[in-house]
């Protein structure tokens, strides 16, 4: 049973300088696995209590072993789907959550030493595990994308001249696949680093380009990882492909305001135990559908504001997360 769960952390991030200002005041308080939010125009109403896989804090200092830094996050949960790819399996990371909530710093993050986020700690883990390798017979070979999903079009953010939007398809045995989408080799953590830079430019050129933030735009990082056997009696190699997919989610709110709501992609039996994908944007749920199957392993980061006046956005991304269990 435990193959189809959902490994589900909120994390609450810092408040920022204009809440500072306002004054905002904290609506989250978190203590071990559990979140709790209080309502702050109903101050007699009984907190509301939830119960996740991670809760994640960021009001107390570094030196605080309640304080999530991206490295603890990271290994809580990342090395964990690593794990899971070196065995195999196709992952998928995705956060979720509000414009804003830190989506992008956790699964991207800063350049900065100590900020980064998920992807480009992934991806260097995954060179250093490979670099040790002392088996002769078993070889490796690494392939990344990064596209971007916006309004139902994909866009191939490592080809940025690319005009227009590619076309998804579907391979009789690999499944779903966006035709000409690029797909680059790569040997080391540099030359991954190089790409993530080139595609998140191209995001924030696209999205200056269309007047708007890319809060609407769904990215996706894939990384292609082949686990290639010689068998020397043989001559034979088999190889072992497994599909990680990172994804930064398009902010929460608007999927609400389109009055979408979460879509079930797969039931399982006994327990009422689902996985979503919050947007009706068939692409996204039509890319990721081999990621949300049997075969896979998922993780949900929801972004949490810890501040007052986000309340009913906070308390939505909560119930959504709590649903994804
Ligand atoms: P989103 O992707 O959900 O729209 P961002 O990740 O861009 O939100 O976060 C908004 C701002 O808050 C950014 O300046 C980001 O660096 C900062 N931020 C978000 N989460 C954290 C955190 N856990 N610790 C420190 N800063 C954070």
């Amino acid at each position: 049973m435990a193959s189809s769960s959902v490994k589900v952390a909120v994390r609450v991030r810092p408040f920022n300088s204009r809440e500072i200002n306002r004054g905002a005041k904290c609506v989250i308080q978190m203590q071990d696995k559990s979140t709790c939010i209080a309502n702050p125009k109903q101050p007699k109403e009984a907190p509301k209590n939830f119960t996740f896989d991670y809760s994640y804090w960021s009001h107390s200092s570094e030196e605080d072993p309640s304080f999530a830094s991206q490295r603890k996050v990271y290994q809580d949960i990342g090395e964990e789907m690593l794990l899971h790819a070196f065995e195999g399996y196709n992952v998928c990371i995705f956060a979720y959550g509000q414009t804003g909530a830190g989506k992008s710093y956790t699964m991207m993050g800063k350049q900065d030493p100590g900020q980064q986020g998920i992807i480009p700690q992934m991806c260097e883990d995954l060179f250093r595990q490979t670099a040790d390798n002392t088996d002769p017979d078993l070889s490796f070979s690494v392939e990344v994308s990064y596209m971007e999903i916006y309004c139902e079009r994909v866009r191939d953010l490592l080809n940025p001249k690319s005009r227009g939007s590619l076309r998804v398809r579907e391979h009789p045995i690999m499944g779903p696949y966006v035709e000409d989408l690029s797909k680059m080799a790569v040997t080391n953590y540099s030359d991954i680093a190089d790409l993530m830079d080139t595609g998140n430019k191209a995001r924030t050129v696209a999205a200056t380009n269309m007047n708007e933030t890319s809060s609407r735009s769904h990215a996706v990082f894939t990384i292609l990882f082949t686990q290639r056997r010689h068998d020397n009696m043989t001559s034979l190699d088999t190889e072992k492909v497994s599909k990680i997919s990172l994804v930064d989610l398009a902010g929460s709110e608007r999927a609400d305001s389109s009055g979408a709501k979460g879509m079930r992609l797969k039931h399982s039996t006994k327990k009422r135990r689902s996985d979503f994908i919050p947007y009706r944007d068939s692409v996204l749920t039509w890319l990721l559908r081999e990621n949300l199957g049997g075969n896979s392993r998922t993780a949900m980061i929801a972004a949490l504001s810890p501040a007052d006046i986000n309340y009913e956005e906070t308390l939505s991304t909560l119930r959504y997360a709590d649903r994804a269990k």
